[in-house]
């Protein structure tokens, strides 16, 4: 068969490619970028995610840069109380089989690029901005053109240009995005200049009504990965913009000492406002499929986006690798086989980050229940999510 098409080379994208060169199958991705992008923020991957990435090989690159966190610290934003130590660690790779793992962005996405890279099967093509599609129903094969000239086609094109997908625009033109009314400033600071439960190798959460900080060690635990989430009044144009360090700690005043120093440590905040999709639209037509954040952005309050554009690829090349005679059928398949799993996720981000920012008599009960429940009965409720096994 043609190559496959793929638009993004960010997580989606490059674990796609990755997962059909292991099946022997060829394909194109074009990245916008021109070089791989290094921005200061981390990714958690819980056992779904890192189960995918052992199964394509790619634990050694990743592996002196991940940590794997001993537990989830859930602490009162508000009076610092630590309410909860949910067990991460060995307990969770025992549990399912694959390790939880905090690790630098840049450091995943080095690790896909150079697979890919290293790949005879994959063509990786920067500074090529997918711009238009051509994919008329009933046509043989696919053509998408380039904002700066030229064209390639293929059999199939899979849009996994993430949340401002080009590809959705023609495929999907009333897709809408609704902003969610939070933002998340991210930071990377030193490990070494912490102390207290923030230099834990461990993820800290902090909850306080309507914002929370999530904190983890990244670059192998020599540093700490902040996303700091909240409302903002300001007008939520900006995708990825810097923001002062006094917007961050006027936005989190009410957060204790420890959490104020953690902010303050920081030098270079991004923001980027949190999106949600109106609906669901449809991910598929003809020849083409979106997958990722092009296809259902989710709202990072269980931190798995990442992990679904990861079970994503994963699912799609093996659906593509057993339906080859014809592969436009493996894109039915594969929606079918994805669209309850996505949306349950979906649905769980959005109740937790509820959850999360809860006010009043609420946020009591909250913590009774963060105090008093066991931490591993607590855990297994998450069992469907990290115990999940694409293919
Ligand atoms: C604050 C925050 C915290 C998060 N934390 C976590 C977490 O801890 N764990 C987790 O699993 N997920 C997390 N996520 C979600 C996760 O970052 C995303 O779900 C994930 O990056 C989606 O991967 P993707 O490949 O679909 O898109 P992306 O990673 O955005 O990749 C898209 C790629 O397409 C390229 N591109 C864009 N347009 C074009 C075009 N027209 N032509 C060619 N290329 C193009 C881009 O340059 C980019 O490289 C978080 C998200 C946010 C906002």
């Amino acid at each position: 068969m043609l190559p496959v098409l793929i638009a993004g080379g960010g997580i989606g994208g490059l674990t796609l490619a990755v997962a059909l060169a292991r099946h022997g199958i060829a394909s194109r991705v074009f990245e916008a970028r021109s070089e791989r992008p290094n921005e200061g923020a981390g990714i958690q991957l819980g056992p779904n995610a890192t189960r995918v990435l052992r199964t394509l090989k790619l634990f050694d690159g990743i592996l002196p840069q991940a940590v794997a966190p001993e537990s989830i610290i859930v602490n009162d934003g508000v009076s610092g109380h630590e309410l909860a130590r949910l067990p991460l660690g060995d307990w969770i790779e025992r549990r399912h089989g694959a390790p939880y793992w905090v690790v630098h962005r840049a450091a995943l996405l080095e690790t896909l690029w150079l697979a890919a890279m290293a790949e005879p099967l994959i063509e990786l093509e920067t500074g090529r901005t997918v711009q238009q599609v051509d994919d008329a129903a009933g046509g043989p094969d696919v053509t998408i053109g380039f904002a700066d000239g030229g064209e390639a086609s293929g059999q199939l094109l899979v849009g996994a240009d993430g949340l401002w997908s080009s590809v959705r625009k023609v495929l999907n033109p009333s897709f809408a995005l609704k902003c969610s009314g939070v933002s998340a400033a991210r930071a990377v600071v030193p490990r070494e200049q912490m102390q207290g439960r923030v230099s834990e190798l461990a993820t800290g959460v902090w909850l306080a009504p309507n914002a929370h900080v999530v904190h983890y060690p990244v670059n192998g635990g020599d540093k700490i990965a902040i996303v700091a989430i909240g409302k903002c009044d300001e007008q939520l144009n900006g995708w990825n913009t810097a923001i002062s360090n006094d917007v961050v700690a006027q936005r989190f005043a009410i957060m204790p000492t420890e959490v104020s120093r953690l902010l303050a440590a920081a030098e270079n905040w991004r923001q980027w406002p949190l999106y949600q999709a109106v609906e669901n639209a449809s991910w598929t037509k003809h020849r083409c499929l979106l997958i990722g954040d092009a296809a259902h952005p989710i709202l990072p309050f269980l931190a798995q986006g990442g992990a679904m554009a990861i079970e994503d690829g994963f699912e799609l090349a093996e659906g593509i690798s057993v339906n080859s005679i014809d592969p436009a059928d493996a894109l039915a398949t594969y929606c079918k086989k994805r669209y309850q799993r996505v949306a349950n996720v979906q649905r769980a981000s959005v109740a937790n980050g509820r959850t999360y920012h809860l006010d009043g008599l609420m946020a009591v009960a909250r913590n009774a229940a963060l105090r008093t429940v066991p931490a591993e009965l607590f855990m297994r409720r998450y069992d469907w999510i990290y115990g999940y096994r694409a293919g």
